[in-house]
C-alpha cells in the first residue's frame, strides 16, 4: 500500500524516498508548458551544486528547494547565477 505524504509532516520525518516523491509531486503541479526542460534543469542544478548557498537541497538565499525552483521554467536564481 502506498504511503500518503502528510501535509503536516516536517521534511525530516518524510525519509529520503518520500522526500524525492514530494519533490516530484510539487513539480507535477505545474503544467508541462511551465516546466523547464531536463537539460535546463540539470544545467541550473549543476550551478547550485557549486554554490555556497546550497544547503541540503535548499537555497539559503531564498529558502526554496532548488530542485523545484530549477524545474520551473520562469524561475530565477535570487543571486542571478542562472
Ligand atoms: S538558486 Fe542561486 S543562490 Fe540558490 S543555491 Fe542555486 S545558485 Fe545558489
Amino acid at each position: 500500500m502506498e504511503q500518503k505524504i502528510c501535509k503536516r509532516c516536517l521534511i525530516r520525518e518524510l525519509g529520503e524516498e518520500n522526500y524525492h516523491k514530494m519533490i516530484g509531486q510539487y513539480i507535477e503541479i505545474f503544467d508541462k508548458s511551465e516546466r523547464a526542460s531536463d537539460e535546463l534543469t540539470e544545467n541550473r542544478l549543476s550551478i547550485c551544486r557549486e554554490c555556497d548557498k546550497l544547503n541540503a537541497g535548499t537555497c539559503l538565499a531564498c529558502g526554496c528547494y532548488v530542485e523545484i525552483r530549477a524545474a520551473i521554467r520562469k524561475t530565477r536564481c535570487p543571486y542571478k547565477k542562472w
